[in-house]
């Protein structure tokens, strides 16, 4: 589905930011799925030239993210992609390219890597390379779906982002307004990652001026306008996109916290880095046990997000992007895993951590199976609930009511306890009353009969 929107116009002072001549030249990924490394490396390069690290722009190797940028990710392609016989590359997000480089650093391009392609399957690079250009620790990684960060980002540097790229538009955009799907025989194909350089009208639209990454015969001089008035909603292979999104979203940039510029304690460098995006892998056809393991690491993280004390806005991007990650968590392969570390947080002294692991919570609780809900405990949940019911938070007791019903409803689906709808009750309050103590197991009971 595709629609117009209201165009959102931008502070005039936006119209007068060019990226352009400070965001490198036109390079060209050939048939690598590796735009992700062009554009990170083009984000990295203009930040250190415009924060003047660099006199002139320094071009990074796309070649040796392409290699060693997620191992994991690498070994899926090369086991598990319809390509595998020709490409080892992958798909990535531009935030954790940012967070590898942070890590990890990046070296210099060659200079040969402009003028002719390498197999991504064995021109590796060497892996411990000389001389490695981090981004700073303190610096943040931002990202946003919304158009008013993307004008908030653009003010001070170029900003990464993902397009929804559909075929033959795209691909045959020339000059003209890339603005969707246009005919039935349209296919969507893949987020893109483009670097935006500008924000201008052309022919009374807004639009932003974008780099890809296929080499100056595609667009004009490799430059795409993409309208900024344009939504998209529920598509992918799975309809993965259902709410709706502008043709770009992922609106992604470095930025020097503001509070830092003075020196400041090393408690408070490391608490503002866990506002950086450290977002797990999903991708749902991955297997259970690759699935598993950096989600569990990124748990931790993503809750803690949420307590992080930043500015009002610093705070905004920081939860989105926990809520995102752990929406998906909730819907994936590792639900059990992330309920036994909920567990902790729901005991929170904080009110709206409390809060927020309750909702995830209960929604973790609404997906489970039955053999799922016996395989952590029935009584644990009903347990927490029944401290959450008199929670401060009206979200706390909401999410405490839901996942009595989520727990009743199964209890009274499991064979033994499959009776008259009186007995089921009676049962429950047996249960209740033994494993709840005070007026919450009478409150247990009374959520399930009311209608
Ligand atoms: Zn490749």
């Amino acid at each position: 589905m595709l629609w117009e929107v209201a165009e959102q116009t931008p502070r005039q002072e936006l119209f007068d930011k060019h990226w352009k001549r400070r965001s490198g030249s036109v390079r060209d990924q050939r048939s690598h799925d590796n735009c992700w490394t062009y554009a990170g490396t083009d984000l990295f390069s203009a930040w250190r030239l415009i924060n003047k690290k660099d006199e002139e722009f320094r071009t990074f190797s796309a070649r040796y993210l392409t290699f060693y940028a997620s191992k994991m990710m690498r070994w899926v392609a090369s086991t598990e992609s319809k390509r595998k016989k020709s490409h080892h590359c992958h798909g990535f997000t531009i935030a954790k390219t940012l967070q590898f480089i942070q890590e990890n650093g990046v070296p210099e391009e060659d200079p040969a890597d402009s003028e002719r392609d390498f197999s991504c399957i064995t021109d590796a690079p060497e892996e411990n390379a000389s001389n490695m250009y981090k981004i700073p620790e303190e610096v943040e990684i931002r990202v946003s779906d919304k158009l008013e960060d993307l004008y908030e980002m653009l003010l001070d540097q170029p900003v990464g982002a993902d397009l929804h790229f559909f075929h033959p538009e795209f691909s045959n955009i020339g000059s003209d307004i890339y603005e969707g799907p246009k005919s039935e025989i349209s296919i969507y194909s893949e987020l893109h990652t483009v670097l935006i350089v500008r924000v201008r009208k052309h022919k009374g639209k807004l639009v932003a001026i974008v780099k890809s990454s296929h080499g100056k015969g595609k667009g004009k001089k490799g430059y795409m306008k993409v309208s900024l008035t344009k939504m998209v909603l529920g598509i992918g292979r799975d309809n993965e996109i259902m709410s709706p999104s502008f043709l770009l979203t992922n609106f992604t940039c470095l930025v020097i916290p503001r509070a830092l510029d003075k020196p400041k304690s090393e408690k408070e460098i490391k608490k503002r880095k866990l506002g950086s995006c450290r977002l797990p892998e999903v991708d749902p056809e991955t297997s259970v046990q690759l699935l598993e393991e950096p989600y569990l690491e990124a748990v931790d993280d993503l809750l803690l997000q949420l307590l992080v004390e930043a500015s009002p806005q610093d705070k905004k991007f920081v939860c989105e992007e926990a809520d995102k990650a752990l929406n998906t968590m909730v819907n994936s392969v590792a639900r059990l895993p992330l309920l036994r570390k909920l567990q902790t947080y729901v005991c929170q002294r904080n009110p709206c951590v409390r809060a927020k692991a309750a909702v995830f919570t209960s929604n973790c609780v609404s997906k489970m199976e039955l053999s799922e809900i016996e395989e952590f405990g029935m009584v644990l949940i009903v347990q927490m609930a029944a401290d959450l019911l008199s929670d401060k938070m009206p979200e706390a007791r909401e999410a405490a009511r839901s996942m009595v019903n989520s727990v009743y409803n199964k209890f009274t689906c499991n064979g033994e306890e499959k009776e008259e709808q009186g007995n089921r009750k009676e049962a429950w309050q047996k249960f209740c009353e033994k494993n709840v103590t005070g007026p919450n197991a009478q409150a247990m009971v009374k959520i399930v009969s009311s209608p």
